[in-house]
């Protein structure tokens, strides 16, 4: 039996649900919650073949949390709502004795940090409950992490340098918007950027380091250094790692909306007064920009996110570079959502596959690349997210 309930109805839920709902032999039970109970039904509604239970639920509260949890008894969370509420639903499941996945690090409301300590503290409380959290299976961090495992298991001896590459060449035919929630989004491409190198991290000022990388079926773009979290966990289970760096593509479009964005203050998670009540500038900036959940229509164009990866094989010096390309509009046309939340949704729903099949289960706190990733990256080919390897070329890195 595979009792599940995914939390949060937005871009990512969606496909989650979608997903999840097209593998009933693993996932038998389905429940889909979030703070807009309407937005769970008009997914469910789109759901054909499995009936999908929804509830409203405020996961910011651990008691309204427990109440769900002893109501629908699952065996497995799956956390696709926002990245304040992981401490929240960690410690309902913890109350409940309910086992944890999620995609991204757990923020504090007030600042933008992209750490993983407060998660990586539960770790001695999961495993005295023999219960499973599994941390950051999306794509990024998510799969990079589990490319980066399938890597060092197959084809390196020691893996020394590692460039996650992150490249969206989709066009949405919108003005500004982001692909992902935008108050998460802003957030992490405003930080100042940080990469590893010789056992420390190295502080860049926001934007600064770029370069022109070729990306497969889709040519040169723009790419910047930017610090990403699963920078953190990898280089603490890979410790091989001499250096390692995430890179990212931007239009110069977005770059100057973007700066415009923080030049006049919509970009800050600072409270201020404004007509007799507090608001925060980024949170009244999501309302009224596009909601990311809606882009997938007319959205064009694809994803390219890999690993280039540089290392010793056989005491020979070997390049590396896996990846997964995603279009927009395929996405679209299975699940009504476009790329980015698509390839999102589908590795948290194989990671919710593997818990269910026994293959990633063992109490504690985990990132995915502690687990074995051969199951995972045999899925990824059946679900929607085939990857390709290429040997010995020249990294441009
Ligand atoms: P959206 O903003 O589209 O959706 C978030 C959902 O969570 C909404 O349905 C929202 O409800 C719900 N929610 C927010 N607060 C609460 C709350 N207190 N209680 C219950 N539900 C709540 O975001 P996305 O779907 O784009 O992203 C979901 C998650 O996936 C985020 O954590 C994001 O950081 C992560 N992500 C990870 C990626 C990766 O590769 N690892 C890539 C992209 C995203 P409402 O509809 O009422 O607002």
């Amino acid at each position: 039996k595979g009792r599940v309930l995914i939390i949060g109805a937005g871009g990512v839920g969606t496909v989650v649900a979608k997903k999840v709902a097209m593998n009933s032999d693993v996932f038998t039970d389905i429940m889909l919650a979030s703070r807009t109970k309407s937005k769970c039904d008009a997914i469910a509604a789109d759901i054909k073949n499995v009936k999908i239970k929804t509830a409203q639920v405020d996961a910011d509260s651990v008691e309204d949390l427990v109440r769900l949890f002893n109501d629908f008894k699952p065996e497995l969370v799956i956390n696709v709502a926002l990245p304040y509420q992981d401490l929240t639903i960690m410690d309902a499941c913890l109350e409940c004795g309910v086992n944890y996945l999620d995609t991204a690090n757990y923020e504090p409301l007030d600042e933008a940090k992209f750490e993983y300590h407060w998660q990586w503290a539960y770790q001695e409380r999961f495993k005295e409950a023999g219960l499973t959290a599994i941390l950051g299976c999306g794509f990024d961090p998510g799969v990079t992490n589990i490319f980066t495992a399938h890597a060092a298991k197959h084809h390196f001896d020691e893996i020394h340098y590692l460039d996650i590459v992150d490249c969206n060449a989709g066009d949405h035919h919108k003005a500004f918007a982001t692909n992902f929630n935008p108050e998460i989004n802003i957030r992490e491409i405003t930080q100042k950027g940080k990469y590893w190198e010789d056992g420390k991290w190295i502080e860049t000022e926001p934007q600064e380091i770029h370069k022109t990388l070729n990306y497969p079926e889709v040519g040169p773009r723009e790419s910047y250094l930017l610090y990403h979290e699963e920078l953190e966990s990898l280089t603490k289970n890979f410790p091989t790692l001499r250096r390692a760096r995430f890179w990212m593509t931007f239009g110069q479009e977005y770059l100057t909306h973007l700066r415009v964005i923080q030049n006049i203050g919509m970009a800050s998670i600072v409270p201020i007064m404004y007509e007799g009540r507090e608001i925060v500038p980024i949170q009244f900036l999501k309302a009224v920009l596009p909601d990311p959940g809606e882009l997938g229509e007319n959205y064009t164009g694809q994803t390219s996110i890999g690993c280039r990866i540089r290392g010793i094989k056989d005491g020979k010096e070997r390049t590396y570079y896996i990846y997964n390309n995603c279009s927009h509009e395929a996405a679209y046309k299975e699940t009504g959502a476009q790329g980015v939340s698509y390839t999102t949704g589908v590795p948290a729903t194989i990671g919710a596959m593997m818990f269910f099949k026994g293959l990633w289960r063992k109490p504690g706190v985990f990132n995915v690349e502690e687990f074995d990733p051969d199951p995972f990256m045999e899925q990824l080919n059946k679900q929607g997210l085939p990857w390709h390897e290429l040997f010995d070329i020249d990294l441009e890195l």
